[in-house]
């Protein structure tokens, strides 16, 4: 992704083709990008070969999933939407993990007819649930538990899980608690130890803590998991100040892990694979002056890419044709919607503006299309995949027939 004679351009198409052509708002995204993406992530942890499932919840368009499916990777569910999801895009039930706090009883029962690698328990009562459904269908089913290691993932505060106060995971002494009862059940296999700390790490030391900690967990219960998952939440260079997240480092505390305690190793991306392959294209309706700064007022809002109003996350935009005329005035971009969260960004040197201008904010792969929502009956965008020179749609726009 580039600019060529001063267009953004996304492989080999330029996105000026692609606004004369379909309507804005548009998440657009690059093949090759999420390729390369997927390379780099197994390349990283080649040494040990670990089982990697796509986290779902980060993108959940089907043509993606099939595109990342077919790049070898297996899938991390959330719900039974995303589990019948990664079905239909033919991932392997072999290669999906199903985690999160309230799996209900019919989502459990479908996961078990699938025949899925493993369910992954966050609570004693989730344990029982399973355990019943395993005994009326006289089967025997694999779990994990997961762990929640009390250990600070240092990112944003809404996008940690594993600290003692957050609801996810187990902790190390009921963990020990329901594993015994688990190795003593007719219907439960006990096969994976679990954690997931948040996501937007960009420092490794988090993850060497919450080694450190199943390390000593492991040599307590002296217990052989078979698969260790260690979750997602790989950081992405959201702001190009080179704050990368160091897979090398992360690789080589792995395989002192793996030293002392022999696994195969899962884990559950998703930002990293799909974060930086995605943009969303807007266009300028209005720009409205005021005292101290100019609101840019886009046709994308807050129910089309949520993080900015739900984290306060900070994504960069970029001008899809690039101007040599700055302005100094602050531009704050702002959508349409009828609240004061919904802000994207705030600059203090901009190239200067028009309406019917076309922006770009940057980065929205992971968390962007799969947290859109209809609020103020806006329909959700288009998206597009590019393949080279070639725009695939992989979603249409809703209509506002579909909504009213
Ligand atoms: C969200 C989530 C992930 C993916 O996190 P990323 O930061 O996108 O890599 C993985 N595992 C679980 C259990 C999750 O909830």
């Amino acid at each position: 992704m580039k600019y060529t004679n001063n267009i953004f351009t996304v492989e080999n198409c330029s996105l000026k083709k692609v606004v004369q052509k379909f309507e804005t708002p548009i998440f657009c995204y690059s093949q090759k990008r999420i390729k390369e993406n997927i390379k780099k992530f197994k390349e990283s942890f080649k040494s040990f070969s670990p089982i990697i499932c796509f986290s779902t919840k980060s993108n959940s368009n089907l043509e993606i999933l099939k595109e990342i499916k077919n790049n070898g990777l297996g899938a991390d569910v959330v719900s039974k939407g995303e589990l019948m999801i990664a079905l239909k895009a033919g991932v392997n039930p072999k290669k999906i993990v199903f985690s999160g706090v309230g799996k209900t009883k019919s989502e459990l029962l479908y996961a078990i007819d699938k025949n899925i690698l493993l369910i992954n328990c966050e609570s004693r009562s989730e344990i029982l649930v399973v355990e019943a459904i395993a005994r009326s269908k006289k089967k025997k089913v694999d779990i994990g538990i997961r762990l929640n290691p009390n250990t600070d993932a240092k990112t944003l505060k809404q996008i940690s899980t594993g600290k003692k106060e957050n609801k996810f995971g187990i902790n190390e002494k009921i963990f020990i608690e329901v594993s015994k009862y688990i190795k003593n059940s007719k219907f439960l296999n006990l096969k994976c130890l679990s954690v997931h700390i948040g996501s937007q790490i960009l420092d490794h030391k988090p993850y060497q803590k919450m080694l450190n900690v199943l390390d000593k967990l492991i040599k307590k219960m002296d217990f052989k998991f078979e698969y260790i998952d260690l979750g997602g939440g790989m950081g992405i260079d959201y702001n190009k100040d080179n704050k990368k997240f160091d897979f090398k480092k992360y690789n080589q505390i792995i395989n002192k892990f793996l030293k002392k305690n022999k696994a195969k190793i899962i884990f559950e991306p998703g930002r990293s694979i799909i974060g930086d392959s995605g943009i969303l294209i807007s266009k300028i309706i209005y720009i409205k002056e005021s005292s101290k700064k100019d609101f840019v007022i886009m046709d994308a809002a807050m129910n089309d890419f949520m993080r900015p109003a739900l984290y306060g996350a900070e994504h960069r935009i970029i001008p899809l044709k690039k101007t040599k005329k700055m302005t100094h005035k602050s531009y704050d971009f702002v959508g349409p919607i009828c609240e004061t969260t919904d802000k994207f960004l705030t600059t203090n040197k901009f190239q200067k503006l028009n309406e019917n201008d076309y922006i770009i904010i940057c980065d929205v792969g992971a968390y962007g299309s799969s947290l859109s929502s209809n609020y103020n009956i806006r329909p959700k965008p288009a998206e597009i995949l590019i393949k080279g020179s070639k725009i695939n749609v992989i979603k249409k726009r809703q209509k506002l027939e579909d909504l009213i």
